[in-house]
Protein backbone atom coordinates (compact mmCIF):
# COMPACT_ATOMS: atom_id res chain seq x y z
CA UNK A 1 0.00 0.00 0.00
CA UNK A 2 1.02 3.85 -0.98
CA UNK A 3 1.63 6.02 2.23
CA UNK A 4 -1.51 8.65 2.12
CA UNK A 5 -1.40 10.89 -0.38
CA UNK A 6 -3.96 14.27 0.16
CA UNK A 7 -5.46 16.90 -1.83
CA UNK A 8 -3.97 20.14 -2.11
CA UNK A 9 -6.19 23.39 -1.87
CA UNK A 10 -4.56 26.20 -1.43
CA UNK A 11 -1.57 25.35 -0.01
CA UNK A 12 -2.61 23.03 2.57
CA UNK A 13 -2.91 19.28 2.56
CA UNK A 14 -6.51 17.92 2.68
CA UNK A 15 -7.23 14.18 3.47
CA UNK A 16 -10.79 14.42 2.03
CA UNK A 17 -14.04 12.79 3.54
CA UNK A 18 -14.17 9.72 1.64
CA UNK A 19 -11.84 7.73 -0.91
CA UNK A 20 -11.68 5.39 -2.82
CA UNK A 21 -9.88 2.46 -4.04
CA UNK A 22 -6.78 2.76 -6.76
CA UNK A 23 -6.41 -1.02 -8.44
CA UNK A 24 -2.77 -2.09 -9.38
CA UNK A 25 -3.34 -3.59 -13.08
CA UNK A 26 -0.34 -5.90 -12.79
CA UNK A 27 -2.16 -7.34 -9.78
CA UNK A 28 -6.34 -6.34 -10.22
CA UNK A 29 -5.60 -5.45 -6.37
CA UNK A 30 -5.91 -2.26 -4.43
CA UNK A 31 -2.94 -0.23 -4.41
CA UNK A 32 -3.55 2.28 -2.20
CA UNK A 33 -6.62 4.58 -1.00
CA UNK A 34 -7.45 8.27 -2.98
CA UNK A 35 -8.98 10.93 -1.13
CA UNK A 36 -12.28 12.03 -3.07
CA UNK A 37 -12.91 15.64 -2.89
CA UNK A 38 -16.72 16.97 -1.78
CA UNK A 39 -18.38 19.07 -4.17
CA UNK A 40 -17.44 21.37 -1.45
CA UNK A 41 -14.26 20.89 -1.97
CA UNK A 42 -14.26 21.70 -5.15
CA UNK A 43 -15.26 25.21 -4.63
CA UNK A 44 -12.69 25.55 -2.39
CA UNK A 45 -10.25 24.33 -4.93
CA UNK A 46 -11.36 26.82 -7.58
CA UNK A 47 -11.65 29.53 -4.59
CA UNK A 48 -8.43 29.28 -3.54
CA UNK A 49 -7.20 29.38 -7.68
CA UNK A 50 -8.89 32.09 -7.81
CA UNK A 51 -7.53 34.08 -4.89
CA UNK A 52 -4.10 32.94 -5.89
CA UNK A 53 -4.71 34.37 -9.43
CA UNK A 54 -4.85 37.74 -8.01
CA UNK A 55 -1.43 38.01 -7.64
CA UNK A 56 -0.02 35.57 -9.72
CA UNK A 57 -1.02 37.50 -12.68
CA UNK A 58 0.70 40.29 -11.29
CA UNK A 59 4.65 38.87 -10.73
CA UNK A 60 7.05 39.49 -13.10
CA UNK A 61 7.43 37.09 -16.08
CA UNK A 62 11.18 35.98 -14.60
CA UNK A 63 9.33 34.79 -11.72
CA UNK A 64 6.78 33.15 -13.31
CA UNK A 65 9.73 31.19 -15.87
CA UNK A 66 11.73 30.22 -12.62
CA UNK A 67 8.93 28.64 -10.94
CA UNK A 68 8.37 26.67 -14.14
CA UNK A 69 12.02 25.42 -13.64
CA UNK A 70 11.52 24.72 -9.83
CA UNK A 71 8.72 22.79 -11.06
CA UNK A 72 11.37 20.62 -13.13
CA UNK A 73 13.66 20.49 -10.54
CA UNK A 74 11.25 19.15 -7.97
CA UNK A 75 10.31 16.45 -10.66
CA UNK A 76 13.74 15.37 -10.72
CA UNK A 77 14.79 15.32 -7.49
CA UNK A 78 11.56 12.88 -6.89
CA UNK A 79 11.78 11.36 -10.54
CA UNK A 80 12.29 7.60 -9.29
CA UNK A 81 9.89 8.00 -6.59
CA UNK A 82 6.93 9.36 -8.83
CA UNK A 83 7.92 6.76 -11.29
CA UNK A 84 7.71 3.97 -8.90
CA UNK A 85 3.79 4.81 -8.24
CA UNK A 86 2.87 5.89 -11.55
CA UNK A 87 3.84 2.12 -12.65
CA UNK A 88 2.08 0.82 -9.32
CA UNK A 89 -1.42 2.24 -10.58
CA UNK A 90 -0.82 2.96 -14.42
CA UNK A 91 1.23 -0.16 -15.30
CA UNK A 92 3.05 0.64 -17.57
CA UNK A 93 6.82 -0.83 -16.84
CA UNK A 94 9.67 0.92 -15.19
CA UNK A 95 11.88 0.54 -18.17
CA UNK A 96 11.66 0.83 -21.69
CA UNK A 97 8.73 4.03 -23.49
CA UNK A 98 7.25 3.60 -19.22
CA UNK A 99 7.55 5.47 -16.58
CA UNK A 100 11.17 6.73 -16.31
CA UNK A 101 10.85 7.97 -19.48
CA UNK A 102 7.24 9.78 -19.13
CA UNK A 103 9.30 11.53 -16.47
CA UNK A 104 12.21 12.73 -18.17
CA UNK A 105 9.22 13.61 -20.98
CA UNK A 106 7.37 15.56 -18.08
CA UNK A 107 10.55 17.45 -17.33
CA UNK A 108 11.95 17.86 -20.62
CA UNK A 109 8.25 19.80 -21.45
CA UNK A 110 8.73 21.39 -18.60
CA UNK A 111 11.93 23.29 -19.25
CA UNK A 112 11.69 23.79 -22.41
CA UNK A 113 8.02 25.74 -21.92
CA UNK A 114 9.58 27.29 -19.34
CA UNK A 115 11.94 29.20 -21.65
CA UNK A 116 9.22 29.95 -23.92
CA UNK A 117 8.40 34.03 -24.19
CA UNK A 118 5.00 35.76 -25.59
CA UNK A 119 6.74 39.33 -25.67
CA UNK A 120 4.14 42.12 -26.49
CA UNK A 121 3.90 42.47 -30.19
CA UNK A 122 3.89 45.92 -31.89
CA UNK A 123 1.49 46.01 -34.49
CA UNK A 124 2.19 49.15 -35.55
CA UNK A 125 3.81 52.44 -34.41
CA UNK A 126 3.64 55.61 -36.48
CA UNK A 127 2.45 59.03 -36.83
CA UNK A 128 -0.99 57.77 -36.74
CA UNK A 129 -0.80 55.12 -33.42
CA UNK A 130 0.87 52.80 -31.55
CA UNK A 131 -0.76 49.70 -31.33
CA UNK A 132 0.41 46.86 -29.35
CA UNK A 133 -0.44 42.97 -28.95
CA UNK A 134 -0.16 41.91 -25.21
CA UNK A 135 -1.31 38.67 -24.42
CA UNK A 136 -2.68 38.20 -20.88
CA UNK A 137 -3.55 35.40 -18.61
CA UNK A 138 -7.27 33.73 -18.60
CA UNK A 139 -7.49 32.69 -14.64
CA UNK A 140 -8.26 29.94 -13.25
CA UNK A 141 -7.39 27.02 -15.53
CA UNK A 142 -9.22 23.58 -14.71
CA UNK A 143 -6.96 20.65 -15.84
CA UNK A 144 -8.58 17.12 -16.72
CA UNK A 145 -6.22 14.34 -17.38
CA UNK A 146 -6.61 10.63 -18.57
CA UNK A 147 -5.26 7.75 -17.20
CA UNK A 148 -2.56 6.72 -20.36
CA UNK A 149 0.52 9.56 -19.50
CA UNK A 150 -1.12 10.84 -16.61
CA UNK A 151 2.16 12.68 -15.24
CA UNK A 152 3.28 13.67 -18.41
CA UNK A 153 -0.11 15.32 -19.69
CA UNK A 154 -0.35 16.86 -16.23
CA UNK A 155 2.57 18.49 -16.94
CA UNK A 156 1.68 19.53 -20.60
CA UNK A 157 -1.48 21.53 -18.61
CA UNK A 158 -0.03 22.77 -15.58
CA UNK A 159 3.45 24.45 -17.22
CA UNK A 160 1.60 26.20 -19.53
CA UNK A 161 -0.93 27.31 -17.80
CA UNK A 162 1.06 28.80 -14.38
CA UNK A 163 3.91 30.13 -17.16
CA UNK A 164 1.35 32.86 -18.31
CA UNK A 165 0.05 33.62 -14.96
CA UNK A 166 -2.76 31.63 -14.63
CA UNK A 167 -3.69 29.40 -11.78
CA UNK A 168 -4.78 25.58 -11.94
CA UNK A 169 -7.00 22.75 -10.43
CA UNK A 170 -5.89 19.81 -11.60
CA UNK A 171 -8.46 16.88 -11.54
CA UNK A 172 -6.37 13.33 -12.42
CA UNK A 173 -8.74 10.15 -13.68
CA UNK A 174 -9.68 7.99 -11.07
CA UNK A 175 -7.79 5.29 -12.66
CA UNK A 176 -4.41 6.80 -11.96
CA UNK A 177 -5.00 9.57 -9.37
CA UNK A 178 -2.53 9.40 -6.89
CA UNK A 179 1.02 9.83 -9.14
CA UNK A 180 -0.55 13.71 -9.75
CA UNK A 181 -1.91 13.75 -5.88
CA UNK A 182 1.62 13.24 -5.12
CA UNK A 183 3.44 15.55 -7.59
CA UNK A 184 1.17 18.31 -6.60
CA UNK A 185 2.29 17.69 -3.13
CA UNK A 186 6.03 17.70 -4.07
CA UNK A 187 5.36 21.07 -5.72
CA UNK A 188 3.76 23.05 -2.80
CA UNK A 189 7.72 23.45 -1.85
CA UNK A 190 8.50 25.58 -4.84
CA UNK A 191 4.81 27.44 -5.95
CA UNK A 192 2.76 29.78 -3.82
CA UNK A 193 -0.40 28.80 -2.22
CA UNK A 194 -3.12 28.76 -4.54
CA UNK A 195 -1.15 28.70 -7.68
CA UNK A 196 -1.85 24.62 -7.96
CA UNK A 197 -4.30 22.86 -6.47
CA UNK A 198 -5.17 19.18 -6.92
CA UNK A 199 -8.23 17.08 -6.62
CA UNK A 200 -9.46 13.35 -6.93
CA UNK A 201 -12.68 11.69 -7.48
CA UNK A 202 -14.88 9.80 -9.47
CA UNK A 203 -15.63 10.93 -13.31
CA UNK A 204 -18.77 13.12 -12.24
CA UNK A 205 -15.90 15.80 -10.45
CA UNK A 206 -15.36 16.76 -13.71
CA UNK A 207 -18.69 18.39 -14.35
CA UNK A 208 -18.32 20.53 -11.24
CA UNK A 209 -14.89 21.91 -12.84
CA UNK A 210 -16.43 22.33 -16.53
CA UNK A 211 -18.97 24.11 -15.44
CA UNK A 212 -17.70 25.95 -12.43
CA UNK A 213 -18.33 29.90 -12.42
CA UNK A 214 -14.92 30.47 -11.44
CA UNK A 215 -13.25 28.29 -14.49
CA UNK A 216 -12.10 30.44 -17.07
CA UNK A 217 -10.12 27.70 -19.27
CA UNK A 218 -10.77 24.40 -19.48
CA UNK A 219 -7.70 22.28 -20.58
CA UNK A 220 -9.28 18.53 -21.10
CA UNK A 221 -7.26 15.59 -22.42
CA UNK A 222 -9.33 12.40 -23.16
CA UNK A 223 -12.31 10.68 -25.00
CA UNK A 224 -14.17 12.18 -27.70
CA UNK A 225 -17.31 11.44 -26.22
CA UNK A 226 -16.21 13.33 -22.70
CA UNK A 227 -14.81 16.14 -24.20
CA UNK A 228 -18.37 16.66 -26.27
CA UNK A 229 -19.46 16.57 -23.13
CA UNK A 230 -16.89 19.30 -21.49
CA UNK A 231 -17.93 21.24 -24.54
CA UNK A 232 -21.55 21.15 -23.93
CA UNK A 233 -21.13 21.81 -20.06
CA UNK A 234 -18.28 25.36 -20.16
CA UNK A 235 -20.99 26.45 -22.89
CA UNK A 236 -22.86 28.56 -20.13
CA UNK A 237 -19.87 30.11 -19.23
CA UNK A 238 -18.31 30.65 -22.67
CA UNK A 239 -14.94 28.84 -21.44
CA UNK A 240 -11.89 28.97 -23.28
CA UNK A 241 -11.28 25.41 -24.14
CA UNK A 242 -8.61 23.35 -25.38
CA UNK A 243 -9.52 19.48 -26.15
CA UNK A 244 -7.06 16.48 -26.99
CA UNK A 245 -8.94 13.96 -27.87
CA UNK A 246 -8.72 10.16 -29.28
CA UNK A 247 -7.61 9.18 -32.58
CA UNK A 248 -7.29 6.29 -34.99
CA UNK A 249 -4.17 7.13 -37.04
CA UNK A 250 -3.82 5.35 -40.16
CA UNK A 251 -0.20 4.70 -41.50
CA UNK A 252 0.25 3.93 -45.39
CA UNK A 253 3.17 1.60 -46.01
CA UNK A 254 4.20 2.26 -49.92
CA UNK A 255 5.11 -0.29 -52.37
CA UNK A 256 8.86 0.90 -52.00
CA UNK A 257 9.09 0.83 -48.31
CA UNK A 258 12.41 -1.35 -47.01
CA UNK A 259 10.10 -3.87 -44.59
CA UNK A 260 12.89 -4.42 -42.01
CA UNK A 261 14.08 -0.64 -42.01
CA UNK A 262 10.68 0.34 -40.46
CA UNK A 263 9.57 -2.74 -39.01
CA UNK A 264 10.99 -1.10 -35.44
CA UNK A 265 9.40 2.34 -36.05
CA UNK A 266 5.98 0.82 -36.75
CA UNK A 267 6.11 -1.37 -34.14
CA UNK A 268 6.73 1.60 -31.51
CA UNK A 269 4.52 3.92 -33.09
CA UNK A 270 1.65 1.29 -32.76
CA UNK A 271 2.53 -0.20 -29.17
CA UNK A 272 4.11 2.30 -27.16
CA UNK A 273 2.50 2.24 -23.87
CA UNK A 274 0.67 -0.72 -24.73
CA UNK A 275 -1.08 1.07 -27.84
CA UNK A 276 -2.87 3.55 -25.21
CA UNK A 277 -1.56 6.54 -26.41
CA UNK A 278 -3.89 9.27 -28.31
CA UNK A 279 -1.44 9.40 -31.20
CA UNK A 280 -0.57 5.73 -31.84
CA UNK A 281 -0.80 3.98 -35.06
CA UNK A 282 -4.20 2.25 -34.62
CA UNK A 283 -4.79 1.00 -38.57
CA UNK A 284 -1.82 -0.20 -40.68
CA UNK A 285 -2.59 0.08 -44.95
CA UNK A 286 0.52 -1.96 -46.32
CA UNK A 287 0.52 -2.20 -50.00
CA UNK A 288 0.22 -5.79 -51.40
CA UNK A 289 3.46 -6.16 -52.80
CA UNK A 290 5.16 -5.88 -49.15
CA UNK A 291 2.50 -7.01 -46.90
CA UNK A 292 3.63 -10.55 -45.93
CA UNK A 293 7.22 -8.94 -45.63
CA UNK A 294 6.15 -5.93 -43.27
CA UNK A 295 3.83 -8.77 -41.03
CA UNK A 296 6.92 -10.95 -40.86
CA UNK A 297 8.99 -7.85 -40.01
CA UNK A 298 6.35 -6.90 -37.42
CA UNK A 299 6.39 -10.43 -36.12
CA UNK A 300 10.32 -10.46 -35.17
CA UNK A 301 10.01 -7.15 -33.26
CA UNK A 302 7.18 -8.54 -31.35
CA UNK A 303 9.05 -11.66 -30.45
CA UNK A 304 11.89 -9.63 -28.66
CA UNK A 305 9.58 -7.75 -26.85
CA UNK A 306 9.09 -8.93 -22.46
CA UNK A 307 5.73 -8.23 -21.57
CA UNK A 308 5.19 -8.59 -17.57
CA UNK A 309 4.73 -6.43 -14.54
CA UNK A 310 5.47 -2.95 -14.76
CA UNK A 311 7.85 -2.98 -11.54
CA UNK A 312 10.02 -6.26 -13.27
CA UNK A 313 12.73 -4.10 -14.40
CA UNK A 314 13.20 -6.77 -17.62
CA UNK A 315 9.57 -5.90 -18.81
CA UNK A 316 9.16 -3.81 -21.78
CA UNK A 317 5.56 -3.99 -21.79
CA UNK A 318 2.80 -4.02 -18.85
CA UNK A 319 -0.78 -5.06 -18.76
CA UNK A 320 -3.54 -2.78 -19.92
CA UNK A 321 -4.60 -0.21 -17.60
CA UNK A 322 -7.74 -1.15 -16.57
CA UNK A 323 -10.36 -4.65 -16.72
CA UNK A 324 -13.04 -2.35 -18.77
CA UNK A 325 -10.47 -1.61 -21.45
CA UNK A 326 -8.69 -5.10 -21.30
CA UNK A 327 -12.37 -6.13 -21.68
CA UNK A 328 -12.97 -3.94 -25.14
CA UNK A 329 -9.35 -4.87 -26.49
CA UNK A 330 -10.56 -8.76 -26.24
CA UNK A 331 -13.83 -8.03 -27.81
CA UNK A 332 -12.82 -6.21 -30.80
CA UNK A 333 -9.93 -8.51 -31.18
CA UNK A 334 -12.67 -11.92 -31.09
CA UNK A 335 -15.16 -10.02 -33.02
CA UNK A 336 -12.25 -9.79 -36.04
CA UNK A 337 -11.37 -13.48 -35.97
CA UNK A 338 -14.64 -14.10 -35.92
CA UNK A 339 -14.87 -11.98 -38.98
CA UNK A 340 -12.14 -13.54 -40.80
CA UNK A 341 -8.86 -11.42 -39.53
CA UNK A 342 -5.49 -13.46 -38.99
CA UNK A 343 -4.08 -13.30 -35.79
CA UNK A 344 -0.59 -13.55 -36.20
CA UNK A 345 0.55 -13.28 -32.65
CA UNK A 346 -1.31 -13.06 -29.54
CA UNK A 347 -4.89 -12.34 -29.25
CA UNK A 348 -5.46 -14.97 -26.19
CA UNK A 349 -6.82 -13.29 -22.87
CA UNK A 350 -3.98 -15.09 -20.65
CA UNK A 351 -5.20 -16.60 -17.38
CA UNK A 352 -4.49 -15.04 -13.92
CA UNK A 353 -4.46 -11.87 -12.08
CA UNK A 354 -3.77 -8.39 -13.66
CA UNK A 355 -5.11 -7.06 -16.52
CA UNK A 356 -2.31 -8.24 -19.10
CA UNK A 357 -3.39 -8.99 -23.18
CA UNK A 358 -0.67 -9.98 -25.23
CA UNK A 359 0.95 -8.08 -28.54
CA UNK A 360 -1.45 -8.65 -31.16
CA UNK A 361 -0.90 -8.41 -34.94
CA UNK A 362 -3.88 -8.82 -37.15
CA UNK A 363 -3.65 -8.97 -41.07
CA UNK A 364 -6.20 -9.68 -42.86
CA UNK A 365 -7.91 -6.60 -41.47
CA UNK A 366 -10.79 -4.76 -43.21
CA UNK A 367 -12.31 -1.81 -42.92
CA UNK A 368 -15.88 -1.87 -41.66
CA UNK A 369 -14.21 -3.93 -38.76
CA UNK A 370 -14.39 -2.84 -35.69
CA UNK A 371 -10.62 -3.14 -34.80
CA UNK A 372 -10.04 -1.21 -37.45
CA UNK A 373 -12.98 1.42 -37.53
CA UNK A 374 -12.38 2.18 -33.35
CA UNK A 375 -9.83 3.49 -31.97
CA UNK A 376 -8.68 0.53 -29.43
CA UNK A 377 -6.80 1.41 -27.31
CA UNK A 378 -4.98 -1.65 -26.41
CA UNK A 379 -1.76 -3.18 -27.68
CA UNK A 380 -3.37 -4.47 -30.93
CA UNK A 381 -2.74 -3.77 -34.24
CA UNK A 382 -4.29 -4.21 -37.63
CA UNK A 383 -2.94 -4.71 -41.13
CA UNK A 384 -5.06 -4.10 -43.72
CA UNK A 385 -3.95 -5.04 -47.47
CA UNK A 386 -4.59 -2.10 -50.34
CA UNK A 387 -3.71 -2.15 -53.75
CA UNK A 388 -4.50 1.41 -55.01
CA UNK A 389 -2.59 3.82 -52.88
CA UNK A 390 -5.48 6.29 -53.32
CA UNK A 391 -7.91 4.07 -52.10
CA UNK A 392 -5.63 3.59 -48.82
CA UNK A 393 -5.50 7.73 -48.28
CA UNK A 394 -9.33 7.93 -48.87
CA UNK A 395 -9.83 4.96 -46.31
CA UNK A 396 -7.47 6.93 -43.90
CA UNK A 397 -9.28 10.03 -43.99
CA UNK A 398 -12.62 8.23 -43.80
CA UNK A 399 -12.98 8.73 -40.64
CA UNK A 400 -13.84 11.22 -37.24
CA UNK A 401 -10.99 11.35 -36.08
CA UNK A 402 -7.89 12.94 -37.33
CA UNK A 403 -5.15 13.34 -34.56
CA UNK A 404 -2.30 11.86 -35.98
CA UNK A 405 -1.13 9.81 -39.64
CA UNK A 406 2.11 8.62 -41.35
CA UNK A 407 3.61 7.63 -44.55
CA UNK A 408 6.36 5.08 -44.84
CA UNK A 409 8.27 5.22 -48.14
CA UNK A 410 11.68 5.20 -49.72
CA UNK A 411 10.92 7.91 -52.08
CA UNK A 412 10.73 11.47 -49.41
CA UNK A 413 9.12 13.77 -52.35
CA UNK A 414 5.77 11.12 -52.77
CA UNK A 415 5.81 10.86 -48.94
CA UNK A 416 5.92 14.20 -48.48
CA UNK A 417 3.28 14.42 -50.93
CA UNK A 418 0.70 12.03 -50.03
CA UNK A 419 1.20 12.91 -45.99
CA UNK A 420 -0.06 17.01 -46.68
CA UNK A 421 -3.15 15.14 -48.03
CA UNK A 422 -3.94 12.94 -44.77
CA UNK A 423 -6.72 14.69 -42.45
CA UNK A 424 -4.80 15.32 -39.39
CA UNK A 425 -3.13 17.47 -37.03
CA UNK A 426 0.19 15.91 -36.91
CA UNK A 427 1.25 13.60 -40.53
CA UNK A 428 5.13 12.10 -39.93
CA UNK A 429 7.05 10.67 -42.59
CA UNK A 430 8.99 7.42 -41.99
CA UNK A 431 7.60 7.50 -37.92
CA UNK A 432 4.51 7.91 -36.04
CA UNK A 433 3.38 9.65 -32.42
CA UNK A 434 7.10 11.44 -32.28
CA UNK A 435 5.81 14.41 -30.34
CA UNK A 436 7.78 17.36 -29.53
CA UNK A 437 7.56 20.02 -27.18
CA UNK A 438 8.72 22.76 -30.28
CA UNK A 439 5.95 21.60 -31.96
CA UNK A 440 2.19 22.86 -31.83
CA UNK A 441 -0.10 18.98 -31.86
CA UNK A 442 -3.62 18.74 -31.48
CA UNK A 443 -6.59 17.04 -33.52
CA UNK A 444 -8.94 17.83 -36.30
CA UNK A 445 -12.44 16.80 -37.12
CA UNK A 446 -13.29 15.14 -33.77
CA UNK A 447 -9.83 14.70 -32.27
CA UNK A 448 -10.13 17.99 -30.97
CA UNK A 449 -9.96 21.50 -30.51
CA UNK A 450 -6.76 23.74 -30.36
CA UNK A 451 -3.19 22.85 -30.12
CA UNK A 452 -0.61 22.25 -27.34
CA UNK A 453 3.14 23.06 -26.98
CA UNK A 454 5.50 25.49 -28.68
CA UNK A 455 4.41 29.37 -29.01
CA UNK A 456 1.08 28.45 -30.23
CA UNK A 457 0.26 25.92 -27.25
CA UNK A 458 0.98 28.92 -25.01
CA UNK A 459 -0.96 31.58 -26.52
CA UNK A 460 -3.95 29.22 -25.76
CA UNK A 461 -3.51 30.00 -22.31
CA UNK A 462 -3.99 33.57 -22.90
CA UNK A 463 -6.16 36.46 -23.88
CA UNK A 464 -5.65 39.12 -26.56
CA UNK A 465 -5.42 42.88 -25.09
CA UNK A 466 -4.73 45.38 -27.72
CA UNK A 467 -3.73 48.64 -26.68
CA UNK A 468 -4.12 51.90 -29.01
CA UNK A 469 -2.95 54.88 -28.72
P1 LIG B 1 -12.03 9.74 -20.48
O1 LIG B 1 -12.65 10.70 -21.42
O2 LIG B 1 -12.82 8.59 -20.01
O3 LIG B 1 -11.54 10.48 -19.16
C1 LIG B 1 -10.68 11.59 -19.21
C2 LIG B 1 -10.88 12.44 -17.97
O4 LIG B 1 -12.18 13.03 -18.02
C3 LIG B 1 -10.80 11.70 -16.65
O5 LIG B 1 -10.13 12.51 -15.71
C4 LIG B 1 -12.26 11.54 -16.27
O6 LIG B 1 -12.47 11.41 -14.88
C5 LIG B 1 -12.83 12.86 -16.77
N1 LIG B 1 -14.28 12.87 -17.01
C6 LIG B 1 -15.11 11.84 -17.21
N2 LIG B 1 -16.37 12.27 -17.44
C7 LIG B 1 -16.31 13.63 -17.40
C8 LIG B 1 -17.26 14.66 -17.61
N3 LIG B 1 -18.54 14.40 -17.91
N4 LIG B 1 -16.85 15.95 -17.52
C9 LIG B 1 -15.56 16.23 -17.27
N5 LIG B 1 -14.61 15.31 -17.06
C10 LIG B 1 -14.99 14.01 -17.13
O7 LIG B 1 -10.67 9.28 -21.19
P2 LIG B 1 -9.64 8.17 -20.72
O8 LIG B 1 -10.26 6.84 -20.98
O9 LIG B 1 -9.12 8.50 -19.37
O10 LIG B 1 -8.44 8.43 -21.75
C11 LIG B 1 -8.35 7.78 -22.97
C12 LIG B 1 -8.76 8.70 -24.11
O11 LIG B 1 -7.99 9.91 -24.06
C13 LIG B 1 -8.49 8.10 -25.47
O12 LIG B 1 -9.59 8.35 -26.32
C14 LIG B 1 -7.27 8.86 -25.95
O13 LIG B 1 -7.12 8.89 -27.35
C15 LIG B 1 -7.50 10.21 -25.37
N6 LIG B 1 -6.25 10.97 -25.29
C16 LIG B 1 -6.05 12.02 -26.14
C17 LIG B 1 -4.84 12.73 -26.12
C18 LIG B 1 -4.57 13.87 -27.06
O14 LIG B 1 -3.64 14.61 -26.83
N7 LIG B 1 -5.35 14.05 -28.11
C19 LIG B 1 -3.85 12.36 -25.21
C20 LIG B 1 -4.09 11.29 -24.36
C21 LIG B 1 -5.30 10.61 -24.41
Amino acid sequence: MAAAINLTIGGASVAGLASFDVIDPATGKVAGLCPAATAAEVDSAVAAAGAAFATWQTRPDAERKAACHAIADVLERHAEELAQLLTLEQGKPLNGLGSRYELQGAIGWARYTADLDLPIEILQDDAQARIELHRRPLGVVASITPWNWPLMIAIWHIVPAIRTGNTVVIKPSPYTPLSTLRMVELLREVLPSGVLNAIAGPDDLGPLLTGHPGVAKVIFTGSTATGKKVMTNAADTLKRLTLELGGNDAGIVLPDADPDAIAEGLFWGAFINNGQTCAALKRLYVHDSIYEGVAAALLRVAAGVTVGPGRDEASILGPVQNRMQRDRVAGLVDQARAAGARILTGGERPGGDGYFYPITLIADATDGMSVVDQEQFGPVLPIIRYSDVEQAIASANASESGLGGSIWSSNLTLARELAQRLECGTAWINKHGAIQPNAPFGGIKSSGIGVEFARQGLEEYTTIQVVHQ
